[in-house]
């Protein structure tokens, strides 16, 4: 007699434990060097990252794990899991298979071109030097459909990247929400451009104390209900969030002492992300599912934070007194229906991570045309300057004057993650959707917020999204919380009724 299928069970806990062990000790290297770590010693970490990351890699693909998979995958066997291990076999299994697929030398030649184009990149954006970067992009693409022929596809050769970030979606159907999208947001965007009722943001770009904007950060990060015994807030050039294990999960933001929006809204973002990840539940520590379900739903939740909360009017008038007693000679004479209109200020722009909500949709669905017509080849790379600032002009009637503010913008394309845009657009869409379903369940949910009373909020997401990890996929979340699969009509309707109001269209 062979062992049980309950003891390769718990040899293959044990094993998948050890995974995330490494997979922790790694993320904390990382948060370590992106908040402080000193200069001189970042040479040697980075090598003790790749021997980890290695490691960690070979524990994924190992013979031992293909061992354990054969004998839990067996359809009876397989069928006597609970829910929690079925899907930590399924996510194992498909781990396998996408990394079993590549040749490991290819694998670290690839990573070591990625790397090397991340620093070109960060050297050539300032110059507007594309020339340069694009024989680097050339290599990234071509492996990138190497790679992808070697996973094997169904329909769109896109598919296979769109999945690693949002499992289940594909160009038909970000076809189809995206165009939807964009049918109603250009004339949209365009109406707005034509009020005579503009805003007024002066009264954001004064010099802010960069002391007060940290107190206000961790004022309003209280507010929402994050967690101080399980996570903190640090400064860096680019704001992100990190979930070691549900009891700590650490934010960053940046201050700037000429606006004072980039840290208020920038903590509110990164302070949604790390409510999700603080409130996954216990039983899903040290397995794969202890994280969010896809980018798209991870963005979703940051979005709503930042945006249906932190950028409404109800929150405003509850928190807008505080705000001027921190601030009493920039905001006293502003009254908060003013310096709400502020804050939401709409207007077509070049740069992605400075763009409003609305247009922010566009610079999305910009990239996401370009990364599709890359991988099926009716688009080249040197051709990329050119029909990036074909595509501003057509969505939102600007051009870049040079490739700096342009098609060199975005870390991403250096760093190989093609796939990864949409995530941001699919999160607001998401994100508008369970707004919906919030307010029917929960009328006052407006009242709430005037009130400063946002925990109940927090609790009906922990219930319905943030507990469940990785354990339902992305579409299950959507059809539990909602009664329906993704559908943009939610964002076109917030959109419409938030931005008709401020615009008096
Ligand atoms: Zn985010």
């Amino acid at each position: 007699m062979g062992q049980s299928f309950e003891d390769t069970l718990t040899q293959f806990r044990a094993h998948v434990k050890k995974m995330n062990s490494y997979g922790e000790a790694l993320n904390v290297m990382y948060w370590d060097l992106r908040t402080g770590a000193p200069r001189k010693g970042m040479e040697a970490r980075s090598e003790v990252i790749g021997e980890l990351s290695a490691d960690l890699f070979k524990m994924s693909v190992s013979d031992q794990m293909g061992g354990y998979l054969d004998v839990l995958l067996e359809p009876n066997t397989f069928e006597q899991l609970d829910a929690i291990n079925r899907k930590i076999v399924t996510e194992c299994k498909k781990e396998y298979d996408r990394s079993k697929q590549i040749p490991p030398e290819k694998y670290q030649a690839y990573v070591v071109l990625t790397s090397q184009a991340e620093s070109i990149w960060e050297e050539v954006k300032p110059k507007s030097d594309f020339a340069t970067f694009s024989p680097y992009l050339e290599k990234i693409v071509a492996i990138n459909r190497e790679f992808i022929d070697l996973w094997g596809y169904t329909g769109h050769p896109y598919n296979t990247l769109l999945d690693m970030y949002e499992p289940g979606m594909t160009v038909d159907k970000l076809d189809q929400l995206f165009g939807e999208l964009r049918t109603k947001l250009v004339p949209l965007v365009s109406a707005i451009q034509q009020s005579p009722n503009k805003p007024h943001r002066s009264f954001l770009q004064q010099q802010f104390s960069i002391q007060l904007q940290k107190e206000f950060s961790l004022f309003t990060l209280k507010q929402m209900g994050y967690d101080f015994e399980a996570g903190r807030l640090d400064e860096s050039a680019h704001p992100f969030a990190t979930g070691l294990n549900p009891g700590d999960v650490r934010i960053t933001t940046r201050y700037l002492q000429n606006d004072v929006t980039s840290a208020l809204f920038g903590t509110i973002h990164e302070g949604g992300h790390a409510l999700y990840e603080q409130n996954i539940s216990p039983d899903l520590i040290g397995t794969p599912l202890c994280t969010g379900t896809s980018m798209g739903i991870h963005e979703s939740q940051s979005r709503f934070w930042e945006n249906m909360i932190g950028r409404s009017l109800p929150f405003w008038k509850q928190y807008y007194p505080k705000l001027q007693e921190y601030y009493p000679e920039h905001f006293s004479k502003v009254p908060v229906e003013l310096f709400y209109r502020g804050i939401n200020d709409v207007k077509p722009s070049l740069i992605r991570i400075e763009a409003d909500e609305l247009t922010y949709n566009l610079h999305i669905m910009i990239r996401y045309e370009l990364e599709k017509e890359l991988f099926s080849g009716t688009i080249q790379v040197h051709e990329l300057p050119e029909a990036w600032n074909a595509k501003y002009k057509q969505y939102l009637g600007i051009e870049p004057t040079n490739d700096g503010e342009g098609v060199l913008q975005d870390v991403h394309w250096s760093g190989g993650a093609f796939g990864y845009f949409p995530s941001y657009a699919l999160g607001n869409m998401y994100a508008a959707q369970m707004r919906h379903t919030l307010l029917e369940q929960m009328p006052d949910f407006e009242e709430k917020i005037e009130r400063g009373d946002l925990l109940p909020i927090k609790d009906w997401l922990t219930e319905r999204v943030y507990k469940h990890g990785k354990l339902l996929t992305p579409t299950e979340i959507i059809v539990q919380v909602t009664g329906e699969e993704l559908n943009p009509a939610y964002l076109i309707q917030y959109f419409e009724g938030k931005y008709k109001d401020i615009y008096k269209l």
